[in-house]
């Protein structure tokens, strides 16, 4: 062979590999930056001590779910649901201890729901949930379960055992209401009812009754 052409092939054939390094590289350094970026979006989206959402993307993501409901007419319900005197297993157990309820707590919750339900700690011992496809009664059953899943949980110290409950509100989307905020808002005057009714307990949002005129006059 032309020594000429011998040296043009073997330069080319280096090219070549040199090339294909270089794409491999990109390629892993992609691959890298990809699920850099996988976790950063769940560390953002995450409440860090229970592992649910967190409030920023529960709100983003329900937003989401109440334009798909609108547009296609779907049912979908909230729940709220607040630890019962939880200020009380921190004064008597620790901080501590409390966070450990919380994540019991959170655990037991995220099991009894459905994967395509959105769940978010709202606030300290505050959580809430979004049931897409899914009307008063079915939120009502699972609150009811979710419930007896948290009264079931039993905590233990050095010297004594205690349980904590916690109370829901459950409200649906009326016909024609076009904000999540007026939807979770009605859970949340629900969950404020079952606080004052006396804890432990599901109350559903019900529409205040019209005035009757006959009693009235
Ligand atoms: P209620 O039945 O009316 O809800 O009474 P409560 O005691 O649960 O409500 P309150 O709002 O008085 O107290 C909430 C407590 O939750 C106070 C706060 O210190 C505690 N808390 C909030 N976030 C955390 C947390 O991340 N860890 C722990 N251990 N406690 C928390
Ligand atoms: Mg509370
Ligand atoms: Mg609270």
């Amino acid at each position: 062979m032309d020594p000429q052409v011998a040296l043009l092939l073997r330069r080319l054939e280096r090219e070549r590999l040199a090339r294909k390094q270089a794409e491999k590289i990109v390629e892993e350094r992609s691959r890298e930056l990809f699920e850099k970026n996988r976790e950063l979006e769940k560390l953002s989206s995450t409440d860090p001590l229970t592992g649910l959402h967190n409030r920023r993307h529960f709100g983003a993501s329900a937003r989401v779910e109440f334009e798909r409901v609108l547009r296609f007419d779907l049912k979908l319900s909230a729940i709220m649901m607040d630890i019962d005197h939880f200020k009380r297993v921190n004064d008597r157990f620790g901080h501590a201890m409390g966070d450990t309820v919380l994540v019991e707590v959170a655990g037991a919750c995220k099991t009894g729901i459905r994967v395509t339900d959105l769940h978010a700690r709202y606030g300290g011992e505050e959580f809430c949930f979004l049931l897409p496809e899914t009307g008063l009664d079915g939120a009502r059953i699972l609150a009811e379960r979710l419930r007896v899943s948290v009264a079931g949980l039993h905590f233990t110290t050095d010297s004594e055992s205690f349980s904590v409950t916690a109370s829901f509100g459950v409200a649906e989307r009326l016909a024609g209401e076009n904000s999540i905020e007026d939807l979770l808002g009605r859970s949340d005057k629900a969950l404020y009812d079952a606080k004052r009714e006396g804890r432990n307990r599901v109350v559903t949002w019900e529409a205040p009754r019209p005035a009757n005129p006959q009693e009235s006059g």
